[in-house]
């Protein structure tokens, strides 16, 4: 007696214990066919009962009745529980998703206006056939000036203010020209390239000069090439930059070391036709240099000046852009003012 008695305790605390166990529809399944099918461990239980006593019988026989009861109970509410869980499942699949719902904003960085910018004119310039180059920003005498036929005493050098480094004949550069001889030095002819750069002045700091600022240096050469392939370039870019396709250009005769002869290019305002803040009243905006490559600089980039000619041109990128965002003073530029910039 005290055998069954025994028995059916362990194979209660079995039953629990596996029904516990359970995690799954499949799993319950498989449970059920264990322990509660027809040939399952508690009618295996149940035939016991028919071995024993007459006596034994009338004590085991109500004790097994309950525990066939209990586990029963157990069973059903748990399979119960599997099935408001594929209910609920069903339903959440069901729920009308709402894509407008509110979803908290999620703040997010953007591009400094240099860079957007910057990307503009590449796209440009690309999509006329010039490669991007880039150089370094600690020059050398020799690339900063010589090369780009400033030499030792020119008075040019006056014209620049330079940071000169502590180490001898290295300095920041004062113009992304040096680029040019080193494009020129490690392609051949033809080429075609623009740098936007950085480059550095000793200057004292206002609303329109800064110690740093952003230069977009140009170099094309070829056989053959005139001062008309120059302006017809500038033309198309400044059109394409401020998507006006009447800006006209002009050119005035001026002086720069590096080429001969040299220009300046001057673009009508593109915000107005009558004269505003942004233009002066002049209607035109100083825009960069230019001119043909000096047979000079064109050497010292190796190339020959009997066979090759090119033009070149240097402008103000941050000027660029400022006019393209309307804004009046370059220190903004680069104060890292999270409230300016979070305008762009
Ligand atoms: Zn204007």
């Amino acid at each position: 007696m005290a055998d069954i008695n025994t028995c059916l305790r362990s194979y209660e605390s079995l039953f629990f214990q596996e029904l516990s166990e359970v995690n799954t529809a499949q799993e319950l399944e498989l449970f059920r066919t264990k322990h509660l099918s027809r040939h399952g461990e508690l009618s295996k239980l149940m035939q016991q009962l028919k071995d024993l006593s007459l006596e034994e019988k009338k004590t085991a026989g109500p004790l097994l009745n309950v525990l066939k009861v209990k586990v029963s109970d157990a069973f059903t509410q748990r399979e119960k529980e599997f099935e408001q869980m594929r209910i609920d499942h069903q339903n959440m699949l069901l729920t009308h998703f709402d894509v407008t719902a509110y979803k908290p904003v999620q703040p997010t960085g953007s591009l400094h206006p240099y860079t957007q910018v910057i990307e503009i004119i590449e796209d440009i310039f690309v999509s006329m056939g010039f490669e991007i180059v880039d150089g370094p920003e600690v020059e050398t005498d020799y690339y900063n000036f010589e090369a780009l036929n400033i030499p030792k005493d020119h008075p040019a050098r006056d014209m620049q203010d330079t940071f000169w480094l502590t180490l001898p004949g290295l300095l920041m550069r004062t113009h992304t020209s040096p680029v040019e001889i080193h494009a020129m030095r490690d392609r051949k002819p033809p080429l075609a390239i623009v740098v936007p750069g950085r480059a550095y002045r000793n200057e004292s700091t206002d609303a329109s000069h800064d110690f740093m600022f952003m230069q977009l240096e140009g170099l094309f050469i070829d056989k053959n090439v005139s001062l008309a392939q120059l302006f017809a370039t500038m033309k198309t870019f400044l059109q394409t930059f401020f998507e006006k396709k009447n800006i006209a250009i002009k050119i005035r005769p001026s002086y720069f070391p590096f080429v001969e002869p040299g220009v300046e290019i001057d673009m009508s305002c593109p915000f107005c036709t009558h004269g505003c803040s942004v233009c002066k009243k002049t209607k035109w905006i100083e825009i960069g240099g230019a001119g043909l490559c000096h047979p000079v600089v064109l050497k010292a980039g190796g190339i020959d000046p009997k066979e090759y000619g090119g033009f070149a041109f240097g402008f103000g990128l941050t000027r660029l852009v400022m006019l393209k965002y309307g804004i009046t003073d370059i220190r903004l530029l680069h104060s890292n003012k999270i409230d300016f910039l979070k305008q762009f």
